[in-house]
């Protein structure tokens, strides 16, 4: 059985030419698809005998919502899916102003092991498909009736360690057939994998890059995120400045801010003189707290902010939102999988 919603229109119909049908049929079910149809059954202007012979030989994903919180304070909705295998993933939308955002998971876990991140304690199960990439918006869309305008790459996992996976997720959920959602409306988040960074510089897409720098000095990242150790953050801010020159894009430096570890004026200071000659700009965020991690919130937001601004920096802090609902990356997976294991385990 093949995965029908993981295809690109071009490879749909030629798939649907070789059980003998006329070209326009591929563009048919890519549109039923993209609009969230559950079944071949309800893909009514197909023929009967078509909709039997596609049953055959393709399936279609379609993740269940296994929990579903909705903050009462923002209306932010955070979804648990369970997927086709069991595994389970997350996506949260969020009401911005300026549109619907949607943050999505790349992987079911993630094997990248920064100490203060949830999503990362289990390890990586598993890459997630383009059709489960897609899934995420399309069904967080039919599900809440929003409609979705933005996305973030921002969730479960590590995009760049699922790269042809995500690309070809870019190009489904762009496409006029499909949800036709801009570049400039993507968001795409990376610890620092510096081939990955070069790779999205050549391809010279219009969506947003944002690094996850957490520390400007290599000492202190290294101890924070393990990644610094084979993309030394000397390189990192070398690659950051090769994707400027290549794509004139504004690079979204994320940062955020621990107690006592991150959070000092030498390192705003160091941040400044390494970003000269880019347009950065830096998102303070208050640091989310994980009960297995050691890491505590900093208190010194504002300061460092002020610091980074006073070298010419613009610098943000996120707004928290769903602050009721578990809605940082990973932590309602891992309480899914928690509360599975206690269930397991004869008491
Ligand atoms: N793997 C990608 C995208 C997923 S994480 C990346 O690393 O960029 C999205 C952002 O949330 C990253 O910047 C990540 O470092 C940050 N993050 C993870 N756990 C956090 C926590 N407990 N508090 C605040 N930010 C966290």
């Amino acid at each position: 059985m093949i995965d029908l919603k993981s295809m690109t229109l071009e490879e749909m119909t030629s798939a649907l030419r070789e059980l003998g049908e006329p070209a326009f049929r591929g563009k048919q079910v890519f549109t039923w698809l993209h609009k969230g149809a559950a079944s071949f059954d309800e893909m009514t202007n197909l023929s009967k005998a078509l909709r039997e012979k596609l049953k055959k030989n393709f399936f279609i994903t379609v993740p269940k919502v296994a929990r579903k919180q909705v903050s009462q304070l923002d209306g932010t909705i955070k979804y648990l899916w369970e997927l086709r295998d069991g595994n389970c993933i997350e996506t949260v939308l969020m009401q911005y102003h300026h549109g619907n955002t949607v943050c999505i998971s790349s992987q079911v876990g993630c094997r990248m092991g920064c100490a203060f991140c949830a999503s990362t304690i289990a390890g990586r199960v598993r890459d997630l498909t383009p059709a489960e990439m897609l899934d995420q918006v399309l069904f967080t869309q039919v599900d809440s009736g929003l409609p979705v305008s933005n996305i973030v790459l921002m969730g479960i996992g590590e995009p760049m360690d699922n790269l042809n996976t995500v690309l070809r997720f870019l190009e489904l959920v762009n496409h006029p057939d499909g949800m036709n959602i801009g570049m400039r409306h993507i968001s795409l988040s990376t610890c620092g994998v510096i081939p990955g960074i070069d790779r999205l510089a050549d391809l010279g897409l219009q969506l947003t890059l944002s690094v996850s720098l957490h520390a400007p000095d290599s000492q202190t990242r290294s101890k924070i995120m393990p990644v610094n150790r084979a993309y030394d953050v000397e390189d990192l801010f070398e690659a950051c400045h090769r994707y400027f020159r290549k794509t004139g894009r504004r690079i979204s430096f994320e940062y955020s801010m621990i107690d006592g570890v991150n959070d000092q004026d030498w390192q705003a200071d160091l941040i400044a003189r390494k970003l000269k000659g880019m347009p950065g700009h830096v998102n303070l965020i208050p640091l989310n707290d994980v009960v297995e991690s050691p890491y505590k919130p900093s208190r010194r937001i504002a300061a460092f902010q002020k610091r980074l601004e006073s070298h010419g920096i613009t610098a943000t802090v996120r707004r928290s939102l769903g602050g009721d609902i578990d809605a940082s990356c990973g932590q309602l997976r891992r309480k899914a999988m928690e509360e599975q294991q206690k269930g397991e385990r004869p008491s």
